[in-house]
């Protein structure tokens, strides 16, 4: 139904446009050459008839499509990020197009020999027939979330190409920053106005996600005293044996490594130390709220533990929450998720719902007042050279999306 050369151009169009953002920077969008595809976005949409086209100081892009019908439908909301991850470089993206793929070896370069091979990605052999767009190896790719932005892009002028289909009023919103968990924080909601939405971008086809981590972070301070080594004894108080303790009285097995699924863990994921002072940065996540105050909990305690095992308050645990599990936002509106749902099964999509084993700006954005559960951009191996799309997975999340819309509008009909 969408025209699959038109989605290769589109997001090709996009990804070759460097948006990478920087943890770093404090303004919003965190870097200025994210000002490009932005204001690039907001040129197409006006071009191609959408209506109330955005753009603010922040750089968040917003438009409408108004209502074919006449009955009252509630406002719904799509969005994706045009940002690329900071973990590696987005900077001259060539992107490579492997048609009909073979179910064989991808050579990326053959200069620097780097191979995307299904023996390591076995998930390239769901997509064998199928168009794969993929890097040179030099670069990620960007299909995150830039497969996402073509996907809304698309339905939106399917959807004004096609003024028959029925549907309410829609909203769509690019943001920056995603991939430095900030997209979320200058979103306009009450400007967006749309009762709910969805984020495009979710990876493999059929996925669709209202769960995720509840997530914390934690940075542990251990004190000591340092002291000539040659005159310490009884004196000296090397900090590094304390935070050796702090770490080996946590779980071993609730680690990243050992956990899947809906199992929660600490990842202590940086020490810095000497004698004098240790500093350990944890991270915390758990699916459970319960289970994440435990966890919490748990640090504390332990740190007081230490504490009086040594008779000095040698340790002590600074804890900032980063973000909650949106299940407890959209669980009252699990309508929301069934109609995704079903606009997958009507375009031939099976639906995979799966907790996230971490976050999306739906789930601040559903703290914000607007349920937003995340839906599949196609892509895989995000934030790396590996990065790749099939071109068959973009069309059917931009079917999804149409027909998301046209189920909307049905269901209120009477
Ligand atoms: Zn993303």
């Amino acid at each position: 139904m969408t025209n699959k050369h038109h989605i290769i151009d589109r997001f090709i169009s996009y990804v070759t446009i460097d948006t990478q953002s920087d943890p770093e920077s404090n303004s919003t969008p965190s870097t200025e050459k994210q000002w490009e595809l932005a204001n690039k976005l907001v040129d197409e949409l006006k071009e191609m008839g959408m209506q109330e086209v955005s753009i603010d100081e922040n750089a968040y892009v917003m438009a409408t499509l108004p209502a074919t019908v006449a009955h009252k439908v509630p406002v719904i909301g799509f969005v994706s990020h045009f940002d690329t991850s900071p973990d590696f470089t987005g900077t001259n993206v060539k992107p490579q197009i492997v048609e009909n793929y073979d179910g064989k070896d991808i050579v990326l370069n053959e200069e620097k020999n780097i191979i995307l091979s299904p023996d390591y990605f076995e998930d390239l052999l769901l997509y064998k027939g199928k168009t794969l767009i993929t890097t040179d190896g030099t670069t990620l790719l960007g299909a995150d979330d830039k497969a996402g932005i073509t996907e809304i892009m698309t339905a939106m002028q399917y959807l004004i190409d096609n003024p028959d289909i029925p549907h309410g009023k829609i909203r769509i919103c690019f943001t920056p920053d995603e991939e430095i968990g900030r997209g979320a924080h200058k979103f306009d909601v009450e400007k967006f106005g749309a009762e709910w939405a969805y984020t495009m971008d979710g990876s493999q086809i059929g996925e669709l996600e209202y769960e995720n981590f509840n997530a914390a972070q934690a940075v542990v301070t251990v004190k000591g005293k340092s002291v000539h080594p040659g005159y310490a004894k009884d004196k000296m108080v090397n900090s590094i044996y304390i935070a050796q303790d702090f770490i080996n009285s946590l779980p071993r097995l609730e680690t990243p490594e050992h956990t899947e699924g809906r199992q929660g863990f600490f990842h202590l994921n940086n020490i810095k130390g000497n004698v004098e002072e240790t500093k350990l940065e944890y991270i915390i996540r758990d699916h459970d709220k319960e289970h994440f105050e435990a966890r919490k909990e748990m640090m504390k305690n332990l740190t007081s533990d230490i504490c009086e095992q040594y008779e000095t308050d040698c340790i002590s645990v600074e804890i900032k929450d980063q973000y909650f599990n949106m299940k407890e936002k959209i669980e009252p509106v699990m309508h929301i998720v069934d109609l995704a749902e079903e606009a997958m099964k009507e375009v031939d999509v099976k639906p995979i719902v799966r907790p996230i084993r971490g976050g999306t700006d739906g789930a601040q954005l559903s703290y914000m007042g607007l349920p937003c559960p995340n839906i599949f951009a196609g892509g895989h191996n995000f934030h790396g050279k590996y990065e790749y799309v099939p071109v068959e997975n973009m069309q059917k999340a931009t079917e999804v999306i149409v027909k998301i819309a046209e189920l909307t509008a049905k269901k209120y009909e009477s």
